[in-house]
């Protein structure tokens, strides 16, 4: 590929090699990182790739990562510094987060004053103290770390971090699951999730809301606008706002005036905006191409999400655990009697039409004309049709491309419908049911 760009007149990089075994790829990786310097550009590793497109094919993806290709990155500068204090944080999930405060110390480019310890067992783990003199790094080049602590240089004076047993919050009990790492706080309408919850849905990728920044969200709780959940939003009047320090009438008119904005945004946007764990950009996209609203997503079984194309496993569960709580069910009744599109009206209507080949089971062998299998796949999924990998009883279609397998040969057995390439590709495109697929 690189050889073909090449020959094109494209610029590509000079240092690529193919290998035939992944020992000599290991092997050469290792002989990079000692002689990184040499590179003319500035460079945190390598990438690894299967060269060949049918096992890139064969590999498939996990949402937006490719199972063929790797990143290898060269092991990061390392620095000491001390830890000056150890901090709780808490995030929109209600995990309380220990975050260590550094003295401040250049790594690898820039200044570095706090590391996230990440959960109170890597704090054990590592045994890291107040007061400790630590080897820190950055992590993928950005994320500072603390890798070990300096023992020979205690003093004794150094003390240990203990996770506190109310949140610092809103002082309700924290609780840490049997067998899991992270604490959390267990109100669901802690200020410091409320106010996460808050800016996740008014971020600009999200619902859009300008002029909800911390600050203002941190007011707006505090005030008593906000205190169960982002409904809340939609009930602020402006003659309310209006009164609040340094608000005024034309800051309240103009937040008013965008909260009512976002009622009308994209289904993905409000997918993603729900926050649900895992479920980010990406995903709700590929979400709201499948459902025509977030109550048809609500009720949608697990199987049935593993089973949409680059949803996994961990993606699946967590939509199914957002939408197996009360407080989020009553969340998206209460934006819906806002006013907040909670479905896509056009998509409905065109999903009508397209899904005629609901509930049938199709399979695939051989190679297509024009598309490829996860094209296929995919507009068989978007009629409503399902796609196996192996013929048997339930299986309503075989699609034979060019070179077919053993499957035309059991499909035939088991008296299946057998649908030429050409003939699938073209009732694809045109959204027709052909001969021999009248049902
Ligand atoms: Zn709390």
């Amino acid at each position: 590929m690189l050889d073909f760009l090449k020959n094109l007149g494209f610029k590509v990089i000079q240092h690529y090699k193919l290998f035939r075994e992944i020992g000599e790829v290991i092997k050469y990786c290792f002989e990079w990182k000692e002689r990184k310097g040499e590179f003319p550009y500035e460079t945190d590793g390598m990438v690894i790739k299967v060269s060949s497109f049918v096992e890139q094919e064969i590999l498939g993806a996990v949402s937006r990562s490719p199972r063929w290709a790797l990143a290898y990155k060269f092991p990061a500068p390392e620095v000491t510094t001390v830890v000056k204090d150890i901090q709780i944080y808490i995030g929109r999930t209600g995990a309380l987060t220990p975050v260590a405060h550094l003295e401040p110390v250049e790594v690898d480019g820039s200044i570095v004053s706090r590391a996230t310890l990440h959960n109170e067992d890597e704090i054990k783990r590592k045994d890291i103290r107040i007061g400790d003199r630590v080897v820190i790094h950055k992590a993928g080049k950005i994320i500072p770390e603390v890798i070990m602590v300096i023992t020979e240089e205690r003093t004794g004076n150094e003390i240990e971090f203990v996770m506190p047993i109310t949140c610092p919050r809103c002082s309700s009990p924290v609780y840490k699951p049997e067998g899991e790492a992270v604490t959390r706080c267990t109100n669901p309408s802690c200020f410091a999730r409320l106010e996460g919850n808050i800016r996740h849905y008014a971020s600009r990728d999200a619902m859009d809301i300008e002029g909800l920044g911390k600050a203002r969200i941190e007011q707006l709780i505090a005030e008593g606008f906000i205190n169960k959940d982002v409904s809340d939003l939609y009930d602020m009047k402006i003659e309310e706002l209006a009164e609040l320090d340094g608000m005024g009438l034309k800051s309240a008119t103009n937040l008013v005036k965008a909260i009512e904005d976002s009622k009308d945004r994209p289904l993905k946007r409000l997918i993603y905006a729900l926050g649900i764990r895992h479920v980010g950009e990406h995903v709700a996209a590929i979400l709201a191409d499948h459902y025509t609203g977030v109550e048809e997503l609500s009720r949608v079984p697990l199987k049935e999400l593993q089973n949409i194309n680059e949803i996994g496993p961990k993606v699946a569960a967590s939509i199914g655990e957002f939408f197996s709580r009360k407080d989020n069910l009553l969340l998206i009744n209460r934006l819906k009697s806002a006013g907040v599109k909670v479905y896509e009206e056009k998509k409905e209507k065109q999903e009508e039409k397209q899904q005629i080949w609901t509930g049938k089971q199709f399979v695939i062998t051989g190679t297509l004309p024009t598309m490829n299998r996860n094209e296929a796949k995919a507009i068989i999924e978007s009629k409503g049709g399902k796609v196996g990998s192996s013929v048997s009883k339930k299986t309503d279609f075989l699609i034979v491309g060019t070179e077919p397998g053993s499957k035309l040969d059991k499909a035939k057995e088991l008296g299946i419908t057998v649908v030429k390439g050409e003939e699938f590709e073209v009732m694809a495109k045109e959204n027709t049911v052909p001969q021999g697929m009248l049902f």
